[in-house]
């Protein structure tokens, strides 16, 4: 029986599973190692935060692309939501930690399924997979613990990873006011009232952050820094508007992209509607553009306008968006801009050393640093041993964190040095099209399902042999 390991039980490990389980249509064995984070959740819906909110409205949030609205009908069924009209649920924010419940109950139908006909085993190991060997039979993956896994094939869907380290004058890993995770404890370490927390970063993390610090009612001051200091926008009522993009668009560089979207987003404003509605528009077209713009054309893009492309593309609920403006208006939240060149961590406080614009020094001190600068998206510097190992070896890349792409789409954009070998692993955040920055377009719904597929479609030695490619070619790398 062919048997699958999947590193890593998030979102994207899960869905692999669950998708393996309902598509295959031969007798199957499919292993998720997961660690760290909880088993179905992973890192986003591992929050046991209730003000911790999707930033996408549930109608969007199905895990089953081809069942749009199952996430909306799993939602009725529970007993909290039986007030609440459809209209309501379609455009709910729901708590993160309730997607996890989601998540988690649709892996729970697999590893314990109450339909005997089911063709495909999966178990759940928690360990964590430190290193992936080939051998005559197949992968051999080696956990943590000392234990090994078989398998014909390996699914790498390690995610996101904690932010990634700055500069400091002295070791931070032990100092207990600097919290390099975001996402592991940091309440423990609050100061008391009256005291100072600095944020690193000003997207969705440092947001989650901010709710969490409100809910609780700490009674302190917070500082948030980031290069740009562009917070995410708020989510609104759009309209019907066209699809702008001519058919020529596939061989357009980013300065007539850039021409045809501030054209809409004028004569948008014209119309006294929100500009962004021009950014969701390319929402369906992102993958394909970005794969057909040049590398510099896409460093061009990620110097000059990513900031605003993400707050504006990854906006946050209005009600949250209304909770960061009272935070602002009551002082309790200052943004800085600057970037972030040290940490200093002194007797009292840690010193945040920042640049500004015009080349000035700006120091920001804390009694509890926390880096919310987003998932650590440089390869070689992941904390994944897993990752890098695979990476270092030079045999394989691919995969995921918000995506599970199909492998013949994903094989171009591979670099020449990432030669996909019977491990398949992207992440849409590690993709970096060799500029050493994140690929700014994830396309959530459409590709979820299309790894299992492939897997059940293609027999091992033709999966093999067509993941073998690699490219030389610059424009198609990520
Ligand atoms: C805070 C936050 C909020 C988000 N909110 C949303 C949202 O509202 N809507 C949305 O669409 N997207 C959201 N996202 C994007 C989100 O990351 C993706 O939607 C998706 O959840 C990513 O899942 P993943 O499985 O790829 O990664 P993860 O959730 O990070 O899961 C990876 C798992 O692999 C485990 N792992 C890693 N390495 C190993 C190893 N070597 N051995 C064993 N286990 C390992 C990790 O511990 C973890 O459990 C959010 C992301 C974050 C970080």
């Amino acid at each position: 029986m062919t048997t699958i390991a999947i590193v890593g039980g998030g979102f994207s490990g899960t869905m692999a599973a669950v998708n393996l389980a309902r598509l295959s249509d031969h007798d199957m064995r499919v292993v998720i190692i997961n660690a760290k984070r909880p088993l179905g959740r992973g890192t986003a819906y591992g929050t046991t935060r209730v003000e911790h909110l999707l930033n996408v409205a549930a109608r969007n949030m199905s895990a089953l692309p081809d069942m749009p609205s199952h996430f909306v009908d799993w939602l009725r069924s529970r007993h909290d939501f039986r007030n609440t009209s459809e209209a309501e649920l379609r455009q709910m924010f729901a708590p993160r930690r309730v997607y996890g419940d989601y998540i988690r109950g649709l892996l729970e139908t697999c590893l314990h399924p109450i339909d005997a006909r089911c063709r495909v085993k999966v178990e759940s190991i928690d360990d964590e997979a430190v290193d992936v060997a080939v051998n005559h039979e197949g992968l051999t993956v080696l956990l943590k613990g000392g234990d090994t896994v078989d398998a014909e094939q390996v699914v790498l869907a390690t995610g996101n990873q904690p932010p990634g380290a700055f500069p400091s004058t002295s070791p931070l890993r032990h100092d207990p006011r600097y919290r390099s995770d975001p996402w592991d404890d940091w309440l423990s370490r609050l100061p008391p009232p009256g005291g100072r927390v600095v944020l690193l970063g000003t997207g969705l993390t440092m947001v989650d952050i901010v709710l969490t610090l409100a809910e609780i009612g700490w009674d302190g001051k917070i500082v948030a820094v980031s290069r740009h200091g562009m917070l995410p926008k708020s989510h609104f009522r759009g309209i019907a508007y066209q699809d702008y993009l001519p058919a020529e668009v596939d061989s357009m560089g980013l300065a007539e992209l850039r021409a045809i979207v501030q054209q809409h987003r004028d004569r948008l404003r014209q119309m006294s509607q929100n500009s962004a509605i021009a950014i969701d528009k390319l929402r369906p077209h992102t993958q394909r553009l970005w794969r057909n713009l040049s590398t510099a054309d896409k460093r061009e893009f990620l110097k000059r306008d990513a900031a605003i492309w993400n707050v504006t593309r990854h906006r946050i609920a209005v009600s949250i968006h209304n909770k960061v403006t009272d935070a602002l208006d009551s002082g309790r939240l200052q943004i800085v801009s600057g970037t972030i060149e040290n940490l200093i961590p002194g007797e009292q406080h840690i010193d945040v050393v920042l640049r500004d614009a015009d080349g000035n020094e700006l120091i920001q001190s804390g009694d509890l640093i926390i880096n919310c600068t987003g998932p650590q998206s440089h390869f070689h510097k992941r904390d994944c041993r897993c990752s890098i190992i695979c990476w270092q070896r030079d045999w394989f890349v691919v995969m995921n964190s918000t995506l599970v792409f199909r492998l013949t789409t994903i094989l171009p954009s591979l670099t020449a040095s990432a030669r996909l070998h019977r491990v398949c692993m992207q992440s849409v955040r590690c993709l970096k099209a060799r500029c050493g920055r994140p690929l700014p377009f994830p396309n959530f719904e459409a590709r979820r399902c299309e790894l299992p597929k492939s897997f059940c479609s293609v027999s091992p030695r033709r999966f093999r042999k067509q993941t073998s490619l690699s490219t030389t070619s610059e424009s198609s790398r990520g």
